[in-house]
């Protein structure tokens, strides 16, 4: 079969012929559907820093796919031949005490798809039944191959109340696009959002957030100011910038929360704390998905609610073609890009 991997450990990535991977006890083998390219792959990709001291090449990538099963593994009794699945990139020991205590997205036992282990860019994948999600067959295919990266969006939004909520949501990326899909979806009352890039702000007005802010062009803080006297109900932070945590901090209203999912450049970073205790802000940090709370909620709001993330999709191109893929990632001009297979 015909597979993205990584080779040697530098930029690029190869399409190399390799053996169809065997199923093995506790696992399923499916045959690629979509996949979609994440922020990671993209890392990988370039061979940053956080990429060469993880990754073993040769690696096959890609950890957001899906696909149908066409083979199961001994012991597996929850997942057939012919059942469609979507990946979960974390893979968990079932004898992880963090994922005993209801913490498997943080789990220390954690290995990730395409990057500690063979990954889905692929024709096909054997990965463990649990991380294979049975997905409804009304979900579309390009949106079902990205639901690992909606589900971090289903995570952060659904850290706190959002019906009738003013939210705010700093850096609108993908994952960010998603969260402004899934808070109208859930009826929040007004949906802010921050973003620099013109090609995003468009995406985000498109898939309905009420006022996209450019921080180039006016005061965030001014305008929230402005707008919403009483601060905000919420923050979703999705940059990982310090001047969005700072915002974060001064524009939700007292006793408000913060969903963190943004990842700093640097580890330290000076915040104002005596606002955050004396506001009784609730921070959170938003690593993954729960396991497996956040994926029965997606197939809630994608089965039940109508949540539409199709006009997150703006490309849609054979696998092979991924270095075209990357090469508009490296651009900024894209929402999600779907591979097909
Ligand atoms: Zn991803």
């Amino acid at each position: 079969m015909k597979a993205v991997a990584k080779t040697q450990p530098a930029a690029g990535v190869e399409i190399i012929d390799v053996e169809e991977p065997s199923i093995r006890p506790g696992c399923v083998k499916l045959r690629l559907e979509r996949a979609s390219v994440c922020g990671t792959d993209l890392h990988i990709y370039q061979w940053d820093p956080w990429a060469a001291g993880r990754i073993k090449p040769p690696r096959i990538i890609g950890h957001e796919f899906c696909g149908t099963i066409t083979e199961v593994g001994e012991g597996v009794t929850d997942r057939k031949v012919g059942d469609f699945v979507s990946s979960e990139s974390h893979i968990v020991a079932l004898d992880d005490p963090d994922y005993i205590r209801g913490d498997g997205h943080i789990a220390k036992s954690t290995q990730i798809l395409g990057v500690d282990v063979d990954g889905g860019f692929a024709e096909f994948a054997v990965i463990p039944a649990m991380n294979a999600r049975l997905t409804d067959a009304s979900v579309p295919r390009g949106v079902a191959s990205m639901q690992d990266a909606l589900g971090n969006a289903v995570h952060t939004a659904m850290d706190g109340p959002i019906e009738g909520q003013t939210i705010l949501i700093s850096g609108l990326g993908p994952i960010g696009l998603f969260a402004g899909a899934i808070c109208k979806c859930l009826g929040a009352k007004k949906v802010y959002g921050t973003e620099v890039s013109p090609y995003r702000i468009e995406l985000g007005e498109q898939i309905g957030i009420d006022r996209v802010i450019n921080p180039t062009k006016e005061d965030p803080m001014e305008v929230l100011g402005r707008e919403e006297p009483g601060g905000v109900d919420g923050v979703l932070e999705m940059s990982g910038h310090p001047s969005s945590l700072k915002l974060a901090i001064e524009a939700t209203r007292p006793g408000g929360r913060i969903s963190q999912l943004g990842v700093f450049k640097e580890n330290h970073q000076a915040i104002d704390m005596n606002q955050l205790i004396f506001k009784g802000l609730r921070f959170q940090g938003i690593v993954g998905r729960r396991l497996w709370e956040t994926w029965d909620q997606m197939h809630w709001l994608l089965t039940e609610k109508g949540l539409d993330v199709t006009p997150i999709v703006t490309h849609e191109m054979p696998f092979t073609e991924i270095e075209k893929a990357f090469g508009i990632l490296e651009q900024g001009e894209a929402g999600k890009i779907v591979l097909t297979f």
